[in-house]
């Protein structure tokens, strides 16, 4: 029996989805939907998938009970570390799988778009592993802001292009990968970074993340005796790490999946990204979901203090698990997420990422039993966001 919560064979997650693209991506598309599913099963595919997931990347990751967190907030709250893979989160499991399927398909040029640098760093860490060429674009005013990780890509070999149209950032950057992928359909693969973007990428972004749940089941099993939490959280900015998170639960509907979205300075204040409260149908990257715009469906730009959490809209299996009320979409704002961190840090000793700090910071607003078995997912560490800590760290 087929899940609802898996996308149908045109992609679409309920009314969300699909593959709204120019006429000019057509054969690229084409090309990656035929054959996506054929590579990801074959046993060739899944045993190089997981050999490098098992040995590079450092999976699995553990699934650890946080004693103090649990004791503070009630509950079994356990934390999946995904900020201990390679590269300090959890990009990498999809990065790997896509440039697997790129060498698959024969391509020699990887493209990819990143707003704060996280993605293109996933990106061009698998292109040196496989000594292949990679090109990033990135807003310009998005390369100003990010140079620590402008430098790693260098490092790693890639060549980071400035997009300099319009608002210097994501969606600007996003705008130039496509422009280049349609002058050239043959030997370049677009590499997308979450579960966005025309399909079949929302679907196999999230079939590459699925790993993350995969094990939880079997971690959890070993913890507890059951494969299934009573709880599982995640952030959301496009909706990879929650969907790997949510992915082997979806169908359980026993199981509550809470998604946390970033609401900035506060949800109505305008400087938000909580999509799923103030957004609307529309299509955003090739694919109909919701996402923020203005009464001329021109996008917003969103806001948030975590740069991975800075996105206009939700992938489409996320506006649908909002829609059909499947999972419970929450939010946090900067001052929150900011709390949460430094919590976590002083209680278990994790200094999370900023954007996963937005799913901690949920724990405090939920009414928590005593035996209630919850699962964080701690999507990537706080290397990155120093900065931004250190200015507010309090004596
Ligand atoms: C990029 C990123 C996110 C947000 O992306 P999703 O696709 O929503 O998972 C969350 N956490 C970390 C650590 C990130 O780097």
């Amino acid at each position: 029996m087929k899940s609802k919560f898996q996308a149908d064979k045109n992609g679409y997650y309920g009314q969300f989805g699909g593959a709204f693209i120019p006429e000019l991506l057509y054969s690229n598309v084409k090309e990656l939907e035929d054959n996506y599913l054929k590579i990801i099963e074959s046993e060739a595919f899944q045993k190089e998938y997981k050999y490098l997931l098992k040995d590079y990347v450092g999976r699995p990751t553990p699934l650890y009970l946080a004693p103090r967190l649990s004791e503070k907030y009630g509950g079994h709250i356990y934390l999946k570390r995904e900020d201990l893979n390679h590269t300090g989160a959890h990009k990498v499991n999809n990065t790997i799988g896509q440039i697997l399927i790129a060498k698959q398909l024969g391509k020699k040029r990887i493209i990819a778009e990143t707003g704060a640098g996280q993605h293109g760093v996933a990106t061009a860490t698998v292109c040196a592993l496989m000594d292949l060429e990679c090109i990033i674009f990135m807003g310009e005013v998005d390369i100003k802001r990010q140079a620590p990780n402008v430098a790693r890509m260098k490092m790693l070999g890639a060549k980071v292009v400035p997009a300099k149209s319009g608002s210097k950032t994501l969606k600007d950057a996003t705008n130039e990968a496509m422009r280049n992928w349609i002058g050239n359909p043959k030997d370049t693969y677009y590499l997308i970074g979450s579960v966005v973007g025309p399909h079949p990428y929302p679907d196999m972004v999230a079939r590459l993340q699925a790993i993350i749940s995969e094990e939880i089941k079997w971690q959890l099993k070993e913890h507890t005796g059951k494969e299934n939490p009573d709880t599982v959280i995640a952030c959301v900015g496009g909706g990879s790490n929650a969907a790997g998170a949510f992915y082997h639960y979806l169908d359980e509907e026993n199981v509550e999946l809470i998604a946390v979205e970033a609401a900035g300075l506060g949800v109505d204040s305008g400087e938000s990204a909580a999509t799923s409260r103030l957004g609307e149908v529309g299509v955003l990257h090739g694919s109909k979901t919701i996402l923020m715009q203005d009464e001329y469906g021109q996008v917003i730009e969103p806001y948030s203090i975590s740069a991975g959490l800075d996105y206009p809209g939700i992938g489409p299996l996320h506006a649908f698990l909002n829609e059909s009320d499947r999972a419970i979409f929450m939010n946090a704002t900067d001052q929150e997420a900011l709390d949460a961190a430094f919590e976590l840090t002083r209680l278990e000793g994790i200094i999370p990422a900023l954007e996963t700090a937005h799913a901690l910071a949920v724990l405090g607003k939920m009414k928590i039993s005593k035996d209630q078995v919850i699962v964080v997912n701690l999507s990537g560490r706080g290397d990155k966001d120093l900065e931004i800590y250190i200015k507010n760290l309090k004596e």
